[in-house]
């Protein structure tokens, strides 16, 4: 199988030295990517400025920015059978971004719009023969939200997971299916759990089309 695997977080220019971000490491990615390895499948990893070491035996494109980061997906998903969107992708970036560096001037303002949906536009593209598995982070307790960016982004199976996960060793999942199917996994470390995603996401070939 060849998987095509989002890891880490984007960066959105503020001004020329500045940008929105967020907290992700790509340790999820780099697990998903080593037990894809693991099950014998060919990996590719488009990676935003992650944290940490990713395995090598995989093919890698570096982006920084959630655009960036779309027009890779958007032009590798073709050649891909399975998309795992691992990747923290900032919802929001500043509309106009400041060539110099912004002064130290009272307060600001950065008007922000929104970033490209990329797993929603996948899905749009995505053939009878291929599966898309998303991330859900989300507070405790907010199991709904993920449900509904299930359905919402088309999705084949989604991983809703609370935000403690973000940068950490260790994940606790719920996995949730579009035919309303849920597993509850324990807590575990990232290895292990990217290996029982890795399985699951081998089984949705098993699936009918959709
Ligand atoms: O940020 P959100 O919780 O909506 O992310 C849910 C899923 O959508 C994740 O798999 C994430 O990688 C993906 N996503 C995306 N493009 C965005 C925001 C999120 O593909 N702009």
């Amino acid at each position: 199988m060849r998987v095509l695997i989002t890891a880490g977080p984007t960066r959105e220019p503020i001004d020329a030295v500045r940008y929105i971000g967020n907290r992700s490491s790509g340790r999820m990615g780099a697990a998903l990517a080593a037990a894809a390895l693991g099950a014998g499948h060919s990996v590719t990893l488009v990676l935003g400025p992650v944290s940490i070491a990713m395995p090598s035996q995989t093919r890698r494109i570096e982006v920084e920015t959630a655009a960036q980061m779309h027009q890779a997906v958007i032009s590798e998903f073709a050649n891909h059978d399975l998309l795992i969107m691992a990747a923290a992708v900032a919802d929001y970036r500043p509309k106009v971004v400041r060539t110099d560096k912004t002064p130290r001037q009272g307060s600001i303002t950065i008007e922000c719009e929104a970033t490209e949906d990329i797993v929603a536009d996948a899905a749009r593209i995505k053939r009878p023969d291929q599966r898309i598995v998303g991330f859900s982070l989300e507070l405790h307790g907010n199991i709904d939200r993920a449900r509904d960016k299930l359905s919402r982004k088309n999705l084949d199976l989604i991983v809703y997971n609370p935000t403690e996960t973000m940068n950490s060793e260790s994940v606790q999942a719920t996995l949730l299916w579009p035919d309303g199917r849920i597993e509850s996994l324990a807590a575990s470390e990232k290895p292990a759990f990217a290996d029982v995603l890795m399985a699951r996401s081998g089984a949705l070939f098993q699936a009918n089309a959709r």
